[in-house]
C-alpha cells in the first residue's frame, strides 16, 4: 500500500481536524496524524489508487448536490484576481480560495484534483456566477 503524507503543519489541531475529515470522507485508509520535529502531518493511503468511472461520476453527484444545498450558504467574494479567483466563505467558517482550475479545500486536493473532478465550492461558484449572468 502507498502511504501520502501532508506538509507539516506547526499545530496538531488542523491536522486532526483534517485527518478526521478525510477518515469521514471514506476515500482513505489508515489516515493518522504523526507528530514530527518539523511539524504535525497526516499520512494517509487511498482506498482506491486508481477509481473506476463509475465511483469517480459518483463523486461528481454527490458534490453538484452538496453545491445545490449548501452553495447558497456559501459567500462568495470576488477577487478580480488572475483566474478569476474568489474568495469562499462556507457556514462551517472555513475560506478558500476558488476558481474554476482550483481550490483550496481538502476534498479538492486530495480527492478531486487526482480524478479530474470539481469540489462542491467550485460548483456552487459556478451555478452562482451563471445565476448572476442571467
Ligand atoms: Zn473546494
Amino acid at each position: 500500500m502507498d502511504y501520502y503524507s501532508t506538509r507539516p503543519m506547526d499545530d496538531e489541531e488542523p491536522a486532526c481536524k483534517l485527518a478526521n475529515a478525510m477518515m469521514a470522507s471514506g476515500g482513505f485508509d489508515s489516515v493518522t496524524v504523526l507528530s514530527r520535529e518539523d511539524g504535525h502531518v497526516v499520512m494517509f493511503a487511498p482506498c482506491q489508487p486508481v477509481p473506476d468511472g463509475e465511483r469517480v461520476a459518483r463523486m461528481c453527484d454527490q458534490r453538484c448536490n452538496r453545491a445545490e444545498s449548501e452553495g447558497s450558504e456559501y459567500v462568495f467574494v470576488e477577487t478580480g484576481m488572475h483566474d478569476q479567483m474568489a474568495l469562499c466563505y462556507s457556514s462551517s467558517g472555513a475560506s478558500y480560495e476558488v476558481s474554476r482550475t482550483r481550490c483550496t479545500c481538502p476534498d479538492y486536493q486530495f480527492r478531486c484534483l487526482p480524478r479530474g473532478i470539481a469540489c462542491k465550492h467550485q460548483i456552487a461558484l459556478g451555478n452562482r456566477r451563471a445565476a448572476a449572468a442571467s
